[in-house]
């Protein structure tokens, strides 16, 4: 069993709790609990470890492309481990290590300017961006070590220090690269404590943290926004999406739906920026709801392990059981399967992909996240209609809009309210590229220069050059 990391050791295993394979539905591993003491260890040794850390600029940079160089060596230790615990197939599990790999390497060479905003025969004023200090990190079961890096490579580059938590599902992953990461980071710089719910709630009530780095669910997403607000903790937040494609009138529909699937069913659509849900011209409806359904037919799902699958379990049982409830009542409500609907008889948590039909706004598998193989094809009539109604959501994280005309959908795409919008494609995404959510999709962004600001707070440093004393100007 991979252990937790405190101060660059492993912490003793107090207390532990089942990994449990979704592509059999049985435990094949334990993990460590961590106790509110552990965290507490592991803040102090985070805290011990920044002035250091924050101080050597030319030192971070080299430790972060030894880090990169390290979990590259270990990949298929680590993407192993990762596609046991969420049931993903090699492709989607292997998709993950090179995001970690990257964004080390691309953060380790990135450069954080100073601003000269005043330099005269009075002044000379500085804009310079300061670490915060200890951040606290919590990451989703949906990818694991990809969204861990998205946190830990910028976070570490600024000079800040990190207690790391990783889901109660998927757990593994993230502790064999901390105990990876212990050979190459001074102690105290990358701790990570594993374990549920409340662990994670002990991260975001530690006075040490200056930060809290979160990806997950909107209703955690609204707890750690309000327990952060009460020492003014710096917050980023990812949090969940529901995701609208508005096809336009003008496509050829056999052209664009594979695009349009695996855009929906990438990682079985557990992930934050897919497609889940479709708006499609009525004309064009039947075409597209029996091409979907054709491609959602012929996708072999089964054992994870089987270079044959193309989608595996879902990953966890609450996870199903939500999916399976919301394609339930959307049928009980008069909708249609074209596709699938139910689970496989057989153990395991798996499901066949489900493209629903004759839905509607209003429906719970159409207005909140579903986060599964299952997917609802709308009609519309009017364009300016469905913006109205791709934009009538609280969530804000992606949408896209699927044309002959990349012009004409660069347009619409600009009218659709969501952190990053596509044309011709979806979850598109890069280290250089800023993302992150609207409305209640989250606050702030990952990624790029402004993913590396996030983990700094600005400080205007003021050389007085006249007499010294308070200045006028
Ligand atoms: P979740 O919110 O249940 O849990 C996420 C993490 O937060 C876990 O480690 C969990 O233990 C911890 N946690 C839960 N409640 C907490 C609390 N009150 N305080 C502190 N920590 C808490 O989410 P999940 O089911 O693991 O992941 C799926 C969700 O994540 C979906 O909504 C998905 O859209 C979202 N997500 C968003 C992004 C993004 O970048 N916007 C990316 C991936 C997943």
């Amino acid at each position: 069993m991979p252990t937790q990391t405190i101060n660059g050791v492993a912490a003793p295993t107090l207390g532990e709790f089942d990994v449990i394979n979704p592509a059999t539905g049985t435990p094949f591993a334990t993990a460590p609990e961590a106790t509110r003491e552990q965290v507490g260890q592991a803040f102090q040794a985070a805290a011990q470890a920044f002035p250091a850390w924050c101080d050597d600029e030319d030192f971070r940079r080299a430790k972060l492309r030894e880090a990169s160089a390290a979990i590259a060596a270990n990949a298929d230790e680590l993407t192993g481990l990762l596609s046991r615990e969420s049931g993903k197939t090699a492709q989607f599990a292997g998709f993950e290590v090179p995001v970690a790999v990257g964004w080390l390497a691309y953060y380790a060479d990135l450069d954080l300017p100073r601003e000269l905003l005043r330099d005269d025969e009075t002044a000379r004023v500085e804009l310079i961006r300061r670490p915060v200090g200890v951040v606290g990190a919590i990451t989703p079961w949906n990818m694991p070590i990809g969204l861990a890096f998205f946190k830990i490579a910028p976070a570490l580059r600024a000079g800040n220090t990190v207690v790391l938590k990783p889901s109660p599902f998927t757990p593994l992953s993230t502790l064999r690269f901390g105990e990876i990461l212990r050979e190459i980071l001074p102690p105290g710089v990358l701790n990570i404590v594993s374990g549920g719910d409340q662990v994670g709630q002990w991260l975001v009530e530690h006075p040490l943290a200056r930060k809290i780095s979160f990806t997950g669910s909107v209703d955690a997403g609204r707890s750690v926004n309000i327990s952060a607000a009460n020492d003014f903790k710096r917050v980023t937040l990812e949090l969940g999406g529901n995701d609208a494609a508005i096809v336009l009138d003008d496509v050829d529909v056999a052209q664009i739906v594979p695009g349009l699937f695996w855009s929906a069913f990438f990682n079985n659509g557990q992930a934050c920026a897919l497609i889940k849900r479709v708006y499609v011209p009525r004309r064009l409806y039947t075409d597209v709801v029996d091409a979907l359904a054709g491609v959602a037919t012929s996708t072999v799902v089964g054992d994870p392990t089987d270079p044959a699958t193309q989608l595996g379990p879902v990953a966890n049982l609450p996870q199903i059981q939500r999916v399976t409830g919301l394609v339930d009542k959307a049928l009980e409500n008069g909708a249609t399967a074209a596709a699938g609907g139910r689970p496989l008889d057989r153990p395991g948590y798996f499901m066949e992909p489900t493209i629903v039909a004759d839905i509607a706004d209003g429906t719970p598998l159409v207005d909140e996240e579903q986060f599964g193989p299952a997917l609802p094809i709308i009609a519309y009539d009017d364009l300016d209609d469905a913006v109205t109604r791709a934009n009538g959501t609280d969530f804000g994280l992606g949408a896209s809009v699927w044309t002959a005309d990349p012009g004409r959908g660069a347009r619409i795409a600009e009218k659709l309210q969501a952190g990053t919008t596509w044309v011709n494609t979806h979850a598109s995404l890069g280290p250089t590229v800023p993302f992150g959510g609207r409305k209640h999709s989250g606050l702030g962004v990952e990624n790029g220069p402004w993913g590396l600001e996030a983990y700094t707070d600005l400080q205007v440093v003021h050389v007085n050059r006249g007499t010294p004393g308070p200045s006028a100007g």
